[in-house]
């Protein structure tokens, strides 16, 4: 590891050596191959929240794994074909679980599961009228939006409370909510989760399989597309592990320093930060960042979530005619699915504890949460008898508030406050120093889809610049 001052003075700088870091830096490279690009990466790994472990010579996604079809998910799906990745589809055949309580549990088969006629009409008017306000929002930036300032004074659980009657309803849609943001209802800013849905074209785009984010893993798992990129770029003479960025400096003039943990310094003309921007609390600019940065990068949070991989046998619950999908109200497991391979190998039940949940399981043991975990998988997936659910071949689990970079999924949170101050902020260029990210995307933000989006952004932004000023 090297701890002196590097003396070369770099065209850009890219912090963060994530899915968006990676594909920024290889479209700078392939628009311009004479460009001098140096990453630094905190992580002694490359992908951030792109992740794999190895079990029985295969790889596990540990975090983004699913993507859409190419025609929704446009920069994945030409990331995967770049590379001569296949994909493979999924299909929840069977029958589905809804667990109300420890005894109460009723199966179905469409989206909507089984809470009562009227309940389940209702939760589906509201999805449609939630849908129609989503497709209103004909621009992201917040001041081109008529009700912005309305929705930002307000959370997803006070539009829940206004708008849904029954109980049933308000839970399923806490609990979908939940299982899509990570977090509360009631931490969500109603105008952040709008904007964000808006990026996905609309609620069943984001939660759905067929058609939707969920439809397709990629053969041998997403971490290919971070090795790949890597390799394409150059590896280990452009990305240096260990290298934890603790300050930016000069970003207003020439040229820009770059500090980290490690006493390493850089310069460099230009800086692309890929940091997601609560991380970026710990990270002294100097010059201080304009207001309405630094007020985003303070009031944004990563989620909450752990998630779990139970791997058995056989896929017992197909027997009894489930897909393996369970979908719970109880504070703890909230959601698990069927991720055996496609050719029926490696049977495995995946799920998540989110938000509050999450939070409050990850202070006990990982003895206790399988156990849990294995009495969520048996009550919903299995019959009562059934003791082989009780006993995986193999338990893993992933507690991302653990992890210190990438201690969170794909969104950030803006709880109910100012979020129509932050405008652009979170991915508008300030004099050298430029932003990419899944959280800074316009398109599919909180996705891999995001992230490439968002690469691609900057990278024109930096070329801009860089051609413009003929500053190289
Ligand atoms: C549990 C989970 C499940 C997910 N599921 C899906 C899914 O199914 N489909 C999907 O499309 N997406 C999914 N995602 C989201 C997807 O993984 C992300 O959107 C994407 O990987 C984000 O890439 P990025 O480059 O924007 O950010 P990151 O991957 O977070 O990259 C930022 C990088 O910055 C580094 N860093 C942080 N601080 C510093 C510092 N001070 N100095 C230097 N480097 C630093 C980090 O280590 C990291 O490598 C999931 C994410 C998680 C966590």
């Amino acid at each position: 590891m090297d701890t002196d001052t590097d003396t070369n003075i770099y065209d850009i700088i890219i912090l963060g050596g994530g899915l968006s870091g990676l594909r920024a830096c290889d479209l700078l490279l392939k628009k311009k191959k004479d460009l001098k690009i140096l990453i630094l990466e905190a992580n002694n790994k490359i992908g951030g929240r792109v992740s794999s472990k190895e079990y029985e010579e295969k790889n596990w996604d540990l975090s983004g794994a699913w993507c859409a079809p190419s025609a929704d998910q446009k920069y994945v799906g030409e990331l995967i074909d770049e590379i001569g990745l296949k994909r493979h589809t999924y299909h929840a055949k069977g029958k589905k679980v809804m667990e109300f309580s420890s005894d109460l549990r009723k199966t179905y088969s469409i989206l909507i599961p089984p809470i009562g006629i009227l309940q389940a009409i209702e939760v589906q008017l509201s999805v449609w009228k939630l849908e129609r306000v989503i497709s209103s929002i004909s621009d992201i930036e917040t001041s081109n939006i008529p009700k912005a300032k309305e929705w930002d004074g307000m959370s997803a659980e006070d539009w829940i409370n206004q708008n849904v009657r029954s109980e049933n309803a308000k839970i399923l849609l806490r609990v979908a909510l939940l299982s899509t943001f990570f977090e509360e209802a009631k931490n969500l800013s109603l105008l952040y989760v709008l904007l964000y849905f808006r990026t996905c074209e609309g609620i069943m785009k984001a939660i759905e399989d067929k058609g939707g984010a969920q439809q397709d893993l990629i053969v041998g798992g997403t971490m290919q597309l971070v090795e790949y990129l890597y390799n394409t770029i150059g590896g280990a003479e452009k990305v240096k592990l260990d290298h934890v960025v603790e300050s930016i400096t000069n970003y207003d003039s020439f040229p820009v320093k770059i500090t980290c943990a490690n006493g390493a310094s850089f310069l460099c003309k230009n800086v692309l930060c890929s940091i997601p921007p609560p991380l970026c609390k710990d990270i002294v600019h100097q010059p201080p960042l304009p207001s309405a940065r630094q007020q985003l990068v303070n009031t944004m949070k990563m989620d909450k979530v752990i998630k779990f991989f139970v791997y058995y046998e056989k896929c017992f619950w197909k027997e009894s005619g489930y897909c393996g999908e369970a979908v719970s109200f109880r504070d703890s497991v909230q959601m698990c699915y069927d991720a055996t391979l496609q050719d029926g190998t490696q049977p495995c039940i995946v799920g998540i504890f989110a938000g509050n949940s999450a939070e409050l399981w990850s202070k006990k043991t990982k003895q206790e949460r399988k156990d849990e975990v294995l009495d969520f998988i048996h009550k919903n997936l299995g019959q009562e008898n059934d003791q082989r659910y009780l006993s995986p071949v193999r338990y893993l689990e992933i507690n991302f508030m653990e992890e210190r970079f990438t201690p969170g999924r794909c969104s950030n949170i803006a709880p109910k406050t100012n979020f129509m101050d932050f405008k652009n902020s979170i991915r508008d260029p300030i004099k050298n120093l430029f932003f990419c990210g899944t959280d800074t995307a316009t398109k599919w933000i909180g996705f891999l889809d995001g992230a490439l989006e968002s690469a691609e952004r900057a990278a024109i932004e930096l070329l801009c610049k860089i051609t413009n000023n003929n500053d190289n």
